[in-house]
This record gives structure tokens, sequence and C-alpha cells, in this order.
């Protein structure tokens, strides 16, 4: 049985791409395809989100190459405070504390997906193709055959496995029969670039609000990426402001702990919704990034927990060539998701839970929900595991 590859790439989004640059250098041969043409340089800026980047998330990136070329637009994140809007207690979780120079650093979203671009233009290993896009899969006992779909017509690909890079609406989940559970949030994520008077170098902010979570990170010079999570029916009402009306809806909403918000650049919406795969494998496919778990940005997890997807796939089919396996044998990618499960599973809980934790509640709640606060900054080992799993290694949290 002849193949043209041994892995097929489907997505090229900020997953895909890492994954791109991550199998740089292991001897397959790797094909990736993506859907939409690459943007050109000066197209208009289309993302306006700013990523909180974990530790762990920032030397991966290093270690694939891509990190030196986003980081001179990053800031490193010294101190990560959560608090809670009408409760007393807070959590402060403090770079020096954990003994490094930083949890992790905020990079807006456009820069990563240039400096993957950079990185990739490269790229030796992976055959990179876009615009063309996954049409349909057909398996058999030894292999998958993939149609590619571009303006010249269907092609067929035959491959040992295929990996579901394509986001949210995965078709390579779909074709694989991997069933999905979800959740609406009824809310809405706003995000943008405010400038703010006085505002602390280095902090990042989690604040829970009775309409949802409000997140602020540190840019530099006095910048600040907002997410402020709204009711998907009030969502409207609120783009619709004008600049200084936002910004004083803002401030009283998050108080003044960030400083005195003075600008707001362009305002973005972001629909939030969970979609969780049922499982990651399949047979001889497997999910990473959104396409596998497409989780609330509470907490800023889902980038990192793509990225840990990523490292996770590479060390296992450096194993797998290493072994001379089948890189597709069913029993391998069933061992992989197994493992993933845990870190996983996690993950999704947490941005879950803390998505609805935080809505009205009654006194008792959030009485409960106060001194839980206190006591995670007042009890050192909790405050640790809580301080790894920020930085993304939530295995050592848990070992410890
Ligand atoms: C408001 C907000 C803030 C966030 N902040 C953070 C943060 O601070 N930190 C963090 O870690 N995460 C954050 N995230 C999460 C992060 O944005 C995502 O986890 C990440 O971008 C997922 O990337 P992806 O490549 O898996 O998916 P996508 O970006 O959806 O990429 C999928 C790609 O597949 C392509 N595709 C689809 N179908 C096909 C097909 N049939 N054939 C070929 N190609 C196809 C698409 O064109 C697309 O390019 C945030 C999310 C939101 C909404």
């Amino acid at each position: 049985m002849t193949f043209d590859a041994d892995v097929l790439v489907v997505g090229g989004g900020l997953v895909g791409q890492s994954l791109c640059a991550a199998l740089e250098g292991l001897p397959l041969r790797a094909v990736q395809v993506e859907s939409e043409a690459p943007r050109p340089a000066d197209a208009p800026r289309w993302d306006e989100r700013n990523f909180a980047l974990a530790r762990r998330s920032v030397q991966s990136l290093a270690r694939w190459g891509v990190w030196p070329h986003a980081q001179s637009q990053a800031q490193p994140i010294d101190e990560v405070h959560v608090s809670s809007r009408g409760d007393f207690g807070a959590v402060r979780v403090r770079a020096d504390d954990c003994g490094v120079d930083a949890l992790g650093h905020t990079v807006p979203a456009r820069a990563v997906g240039e400096a993957l671009a950079t990185r990739l233009a490269a790229c030796r290993t992976v055959d990179r193709r876009a615009p063309q896009r996954l049409a349909a899969l057909a398996f058999d006992d030894a292999g998958l055959t993939a149609t590619l779909q571009d303006a010249e017509g269907p092609r067929a690909l035959r491959v040992r496995l295929v990996v579901g890079a394509d986001g949210t609406g995965s078709a390579v989940r779909d074709h694989a029969g991997i069933g999905t559970e979800t959740r609406d949030y009824a809310q809405t994520a706003i995000v943008c670039t405010i400038g703010a008077r006085g505002a602390p170098e280095g902090r990042a902010f989690e604040r829970f609000t009775d309409s949802g979570p409000f997140a602020l990170l540190p840019l530099g010079t006095g910048r600040l990426g907002m997410v402020w999570t709204v009711p998907a029916a009030e969502a409207e009402a609120v783009l619709a402001l004008d600049d200084a009306a936002f910004l004083a809806a803002a401030q009283a909403r998050f108080g003044r702990r960030a400083g005195t918000f003075e600008r707001v650049g362009r305002r973005q919406p972001w629909p939030l919704r969970l979609t969780r795969a049922l499982r990651v494998a399949g047979e001889r496919v497997l999910l990473v990034g959104n396409a596998a778990q497409t989780i609330h940005p509470i907490g800023a997890q889902g980038f990192n927990l793509g990225l840990r997807d990523v490292e996770a796939l590479a060390a296992m089919l450096a194993e797998g060539i290493a072994a001379g396996a089948d890189l597709g044998d069913p029993a391998r990618l069933a061992a992989h998701a197994a493992a993933r499960e845990a870190d996983r599973d996690a993950t999704i809980r947490l941005s879950d839970g803390l998505a609805r934790a935080f809505l009205p509640r009654a006194l008792p709640l959030r009485l409960l929900r106060s001194a839980a606060l206190s006591v995670l900054d007042r009890v050192p080992p909790l405050k640790r595991d809580l301080a790894w799993s920020l930085m993304g290694w939530r295995e050592l949290a848990e070992a410890t």
C-alpha cells in the first residue's frame, strides 16, 4: 500500500500552524491544508484579541522557533489579580513568589499569527496548501483517503493519519463521526484595547461580575487588552455606545484597580459557546485545538490548551517514528487520547465552571465565594497549585 503522506493536518489557524512548526525536523511527510487564502500583509485588522500565553506556551513557541518573531510585541505578566465584584476576597499570584521572572506573556493574537507565518515561510518539512479544503474522508483498513478541494477541482491524498485542527465546526470531526457536547453561554465577549492612566505595568486582572467575567491584560505603556463579557442580549447596545459612554460603563463595571480608562480602540464581539468533542481520537483521526474543544475565554486557556495538544502530539509522532510504528495505528491514537484526557477535562471543567459560578447568586453563596477567594490567597499550597496551573503545568499542580 503506498501513501502520499504520513500526516495530513487540516486547518491552518493558530493551532494548525503551531503544529507545522512543531513537526519541522521530524522525518515524516506532512501536508497541511487551509481553506482560507493567506491574508495580504496590508489587509485590514480582523482580530482585536490579545492573548495571555502561559509560561509553558511561551517556552513551546520558543522551542519551535516562533517566539523570537512575536517577542517584540509581548509583555511579561508579573502578577495575576483575581477578584469578584461585590465580594470581599481576592487572590494575587506573583511571579516573584514562584521564583520565576514571568507567569506568562500578553501578546496580540495577530502578532502570534504573523510570527507563525514568518516562521513557517522557512518551513521545509510540511507541504502547506491554501486555499484548499478537506471535502471528504474515506476510511479503509490500511489508511485514509482525503478528498481535497481547490479552484482546480478535487484531488485525492492517501495518508496514515489525519489531524483535525479545523476549528469549532470541524469537518474532520464530522467525517470521523465524533459527536459534540455544546453549551451556549448566552454571553458575548467584547474585545478591544484601551488606554488607562495609572495602569499598573505587568499586572493581569480577572474580575468576576454578576453579568460575566471581565479581564484586563497588560500591553505596556498604559495600554490594556480588555475582554468584557456581557449577556448576549446586551452586546449590541454596549457596542453601540460612543467611546466616552463605553469607557464610563466599563469603568463602572470593573472599578478603578487598573487605573482610569481614557482611550478605546476598535471593539469586536465574540459570541461564547462551549463545543467539546466527545472523544479526540477516531479511526486514524486526532483532533487538536478548537476542533477538540472550544471553551469560554475566562482564564485564557483555549490556545494554551491547544499548544499542549500540539506538544503532546509532536512527541507521540516522534516516538512512533523512532519505533517504526504505523503513525495512524488506532491503539496508539487511543493511548494518546487517554493520556491527554486529564489535562483536557480539567481545563474544560475549570473554564466552564468559572463561567457559570459567578453569575448572580444569593447572599450565602456569595459569602462562600468571598471566603473561597480569601482562603485561596492565604493558603500557600493552594496558591502554588493555582500558580502552576496559570503557568500551564497543571500536572505539576496535581502532583505536589
Ligand atoms: C474572546 C476570546 C479571547 C481569547 N483569549 C485567549 C487567551 O488569552 N489565551 C488563550 O490561550 N486562548 C484564548 N482564546 C482561545 C483561542 O482564540 C483559540 O483557542 C485558538 O485561536 C484556536 O485556534 P485553532 O487553530 O484551533 O482554531 P481556528 O482559529 O478556528 O482555526 C481553524 C482553521 O481551520 C480552517 N478550516 C476549517 N475547516 C476547514 C476545512 N474543511 N479544510 C481546511 N481548513 C479548514 C479555518 O479556515 C481556520 O483557519 C480566546 C478566544 C476568544 C473567543
